[in-house]
């Protein structure tokens, strides 16, 4: 607990100094009951079991001393275009890994992201009324909630891989120790890959002009922001790059642009909703099958009492059969309330299935949820307002169907992902295109 208000009071004596910015948002302050430890007060699910305390404070302090990964202006703009999604216009596209690699990082890895992202977005555009708001889910996605704590293999029982923030992937007890220390290389892999989307962002246009000649797309060639995302998991490395901010009046999360809540840790009086309740970026709830109308109600008001437009974004996640019997009451719900907000689908994680030992997923059955999610919203009177995908730029084959109709003995030829199946490029255009022609009137 010490650890952690020194953190905050060594963040607050380095980010407090007159910074002066033009912009300003005078709309979102945090909450004057909230502080950044106060999460260490409330039960945290999903946590690292780590060895050595001592290490692990030695671990928070590097990074409160850390420069912020992200820029508050940065967030501050990425909440002005949701708040643009929260009044009908707009689409958010959400998207990458499941969880990202240290083994696998190289730029190009990036690079490829960075090129679906866009050429979705440029697809998804075409059909939107306003702007396709880019949130890539890198940068940060280091760390998987589990629902196995541990796993046994031939008589063996050791920790279950969390991430590579957390601990490694091999089946040994070396690897499966929760290391703290993966935390800073976490940081500093984050630092890079924003380096190279900046990059890639502000020498773009060449690179549009390729991508529209792959596209087959025709208008006019403009760059577009990137953000990032991830979910908001460890709450030791959440909380030692949480600054505040003056001219804002507020506390941000400085790992990421927007930070979701997954679908294990959305306890009401938990120490997730606890600490993303203060912190004034984006904030994404995951809401899987088992979330109750009042309980949904009661997340929103804690995580938005003051009911602004992009600040909170709804992630449904039900599976295709599921999605119909669920999210009608949820979208009901929060129209009925008057809540500003935006509602978009993960149709990744209620439809994964097993093929053999290996997980994956129908790019059918996605397409089902999607369809699904915007039918429900229109008889609802909600807008659809995006969705969220686990994808990747490379050519791995892990889930099955689309237009290259993938089938179960493609599996073993390039399944490659250390969590959840993935879209591949070609699966991930696939969806942009149809969710296109959902999108168009
Ligand atoms: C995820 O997005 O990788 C995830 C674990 O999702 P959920 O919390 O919805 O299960
Ligand atoms: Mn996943």
């Amino acid at each position: 607990f010490a650890i952690g208000r020194v953190a905050a009071e060594d963040a607050l004596a380095e980010e407090a100094p007159e910074k002066k910015r033009r912009v300003r948002f005078a709309d979102h302050q945090s909450p004057s009951d909230w502080t950044p430890v106060g999460w260490r007060e409330r039960r945290a699910e999903q946590q690292p079991d780590y060895p050595d305390a001592g290490a692990l404070q030695r671990v928070e302090r590097r990074l409160a001393g850390s420069a912020p990964l992200v820029e508050v202006a940065d967030i501050i703009h990425l909440r002005a275009s949701l708040s643009q999604v929260a009044n009908a216009q707009g689409f958010i596209l959400q998207g990458g890994d499941c969880a990202e690699s240290f083994a696998e990082f190289n730029a190009e890895k990036v690079r490829t992201t960075y090129k679906l992202l866009l050429q979705m977005g440029a697809l998804l555009r075409s059909a939107t009324a306003g702007e396709v708001v880019h949130l890539a889910r890198i940068a940060g996605q280091f760390a998987k909630p589990r629902s196995a704590g541990s796993e046994t293999i031939g008589g063996v029982t050791l920790p279950s891989y969390r991430g590579d923030a957390v601990n490694g992937p091999a089946f040994t007890a070396a690897s499966r120790t929760p290391d703290p220390r993966r935390l800073l290389d976490a940081h500093r892999q984050a630092q890079v890959t924003i380096e190279l989307l900046h990059a890639y962002a502000s020498a773009s246009y060449a690179d549009l002009a390729e991508l529209h000649a792959e596209t087959g797309l025709e208008g006019p060639l403009r760059p577009v922001s990137m953000f990032t995302s991830h979910e908001a998991l460890l709450l030791n490395y959440e909380q030692a790059l949480t600054r505040w901010d003056a001219p804002s009046e507020s506390w941000w999360a400085t790992t990421g642009h927007m930070l979701w809540i997954g679908d294990r840790t959305r306890q009401l009086d938990g120490a997730h909703v606890e600490f993303c309740r203060g912190v004034a970026n984006p904030i994404g709830l995951k809401c899987g099958p088992s979330l109750k109308v009042d309980e949904l109600l009661r997340l929103v008001e804690r995580l938005d009492p003051e009911n602004r437009a992009g600040r909170l974004v709804l992630i449904g996640r039900f599976g295709s059969a599921k999605v119909a019997e669920h999210l009608p009451e949820l979208m009901r719900a929060t129209r009925r309330a008057g809540r500003n907000l935006v509602w978009t689908i993960d149709p990744m994680h209620g439809n994964t299935r097993s093929a053999g030992a290996r997980k994956t997923r129908l790019v059918s059955d996605i397409l089902a949820e999607i369809a699904a999610f915007f039918a429900i919203a229109r008889a609802e009177g909600v807008h659809p307002g995006g969705m969220h995908l686990e994808m990747t730029g490379g050519d791995v084959t892990e889930c099955l169907g689309g237009s290259a109709s993938l089938v179960e003995e493609d599996l073993e030829r390039r399944y490659l992902t250390h969590c959840d199946p993935r879209l591949n490029r070609g699966q991930a255009i696939d969806v942009a295109a149809a969710v296109a022609g959902l999108l168009a009137p």
